[in-house]
């Protein structure tokens, strides 16, 4: 298969990998943007829950707040479930859940009190350590603790009630202290890493899929590829054959001609009407090969006109009539009262229905009939070529059209046929988007049916 052959292997190999390179650079980035955007979302989450306790608490802490004098007995009161600086701690914190409800894991947040010199005043029992005693006045930090555990926090000015009367600008006093509320990154860190540990393992994993389907896809796409570099090889192969032949039996009776002793000059003219039949065979051998060429490549430069298919079949009858009469056969036709017109190249036309007619001729025993007709049937116009002829297997139907396929190679030689009238045929209706089929039966005749999209309005002339 494929495999076998190293040009396609190569070329398949390589496929694949610009395949797996051009998905898995995909993959990777698309990867890597989830990666960043989940992230992101995920501590933009985090911040906003962090400033919206803060906030909470701000605005419900500012209305206590004594106006000044030494704070800690007041702080006591206003918040006895934190921890005072130079006094034993041993409180729960409390305070926070009560201003956190509705946050599953409450010990994670702690809070810190500074005064306005930003000396620490109380906190929370649950802080990391060590935290410095004095403040950091940074909006937000994000700092380590021994044990490798990650905190982020919040830093918010507090002003007390009776230090910024109403309608006075707060702003113009000296603030009354800092709240800094923080809390854990460790779930928010395991996250990160579980992230990490799907684009670890899901990327190489999506990595391999996409290399073994690159090597199914490319295998798939040089499948046609693969087919038509043998259907050319083949022909190449099967071309060289049929040249061979014929070419060695000219140059065969060329050199008898050479040999032959002045004697025998009188044999010399029968053996140039064999050079010369050879020859012919060759020239219209290697004519076929050209058109088949030309018909595969969809060269042909002339544009299409509308051909009347009546004529076509009245001329072609006429012209094989000599034809059929040597081989004792009845040639007829039938054709309907009003005008067929199809769009396409007359000569091509004219040679796929006589290479069919022709054939009937030849593949009838003296004494058949061959009935050429034409109608038409949902806007397609039908040929068919009648015989009463040796018919074809029906194994061999699909075969018959194939390049230099006969069915009695010996019978189709004789008759002077190449092989390549039914290919040529063929070619010519695909090229007018027409069909060829055949229906055969050994000994009773063959019915060879071509069908064309037909012109609606025959006269009109497509060039203009
Ligand atoms: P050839 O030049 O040998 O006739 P074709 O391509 O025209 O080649 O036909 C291929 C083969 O199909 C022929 O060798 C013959 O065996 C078979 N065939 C074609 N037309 C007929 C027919 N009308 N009746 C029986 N056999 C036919």
């Amino acid at each position: 298969m494929i495999n076998s052959q190293k040009l396609f292997r190569r070329s398949r190999i390589r496929l694949a990998i610009w395949y797996a390179i051009a998905m898995g650079g995909i993959l990777g980035l698309s990867g890597l943007g989830m990666y960043r955007a989940l992230v992101q979302s995920n501590w933009v989450a985090l911040e906003r829950e962090i400033e919206s306790i803060a906030g909470t608490l701000h605005d419900s802490l500012e209305p206590m707040l004594p106006a000044s004098g030494d704070p800690t007995e007041v702080l006591q009161q206003i918040f006895p479930d934190l921890c005072l600086v130079g006094q034993p701690c041993n409180t729960s914190p409390t305070l926070i859940q009560r201003h956190t409800t509705g946050i599953s894991d409450r010990d994670i947040y702690y809070i810190r009190l500074f005064d306005h010199h930003g000396t620490l005043l109380a906190f929370s029992a649950n802080q990391p350590l060590p935290l410095p005693q004095t403040l950091d006045p940074a909006l937000w930090q994000t700092f380590q603790n021994d044990n490798g555990t990650r905190y982020h926090q919040f830093t918010t000015i507090l002003h007390s009630a009776d230090a910024h009367p109403p309608g006075d600008d707060s702003h113009a006093h000296p603030p009354w202290g800092y709240l800094q509320i923080g809390r854990t990154l460790a779930p928010f860190d395991a996250e990160v890493r579980r992230i990490q540990w799907i684009l670890a393992v899901g990327l190489p994993v999506a990595l391999g899929l996409v290399a073994a389907s690159g090597w199914w896809l490319s295998g798939l796409a040089m499948q046609p590829i693969y087919h038509s570099y043998q259907r050319q090889q083949r022909f190449t192969a099967d071309a060289a054959h049929e040249l061979r032949s014929p070419l060695a039996s000219l140059l065969a009776t060329v050199e008898a001609i050479l040999r032959l002793p002045p004697a025998q000059q009188q044999d010399i003219p029968p053996m140039l009407q064999t050079v010369e039949r050879q020859g012919r065979r060759l020239s219209h051998l290697i004519t076929d090969l050209l058109l088949l060429t030309s018909l595969e490549q969809n060269a042909s430069p002339k544009p299409f006109k509308p051909c009347c298919l009546n004529d076509l079949i009245a001329d072609l009858t006429e012209e094989l009539s000599e034809l059929a009469a040597a081989s004792d056969i009845h040639l007829a036709y039938h054709l309907p009262k009003s005008e067929i017109y199809v769009l396409g190249h007359e000569s091509q036309l004219y040679r796929l229905v006589s290479n069919l007619i022709a054939n009937a001729i030849q593949y009838s025993p003296p004494g058949g009939a061959v009935l050429v007709s034409l109608g038409t049937h949902d806007r397609t116009a039908v040929i068919t070529v009648k015989d009463t002829g040796i018919g074809i297997p029906s194994a061999e139907q699909d075969q018959i059209f194939e390049r230099f396929y006969r069915v009695d190679s010996d019978r189709s030689r004789k008759t002077g046929g190449t092989g390549l009238g039914l290919a040529i045929a063929k070619a010519i209706a695909h090229h007018h988007q027409g069909h060829l089929t055949v229906k055969s039966e050994v000994n009773q005749g063959s019915v060879f049916s071509i069908s064309f999209p037909c012109l609606s309005q025959p006269r009109v002339n497509l060039e203009s």
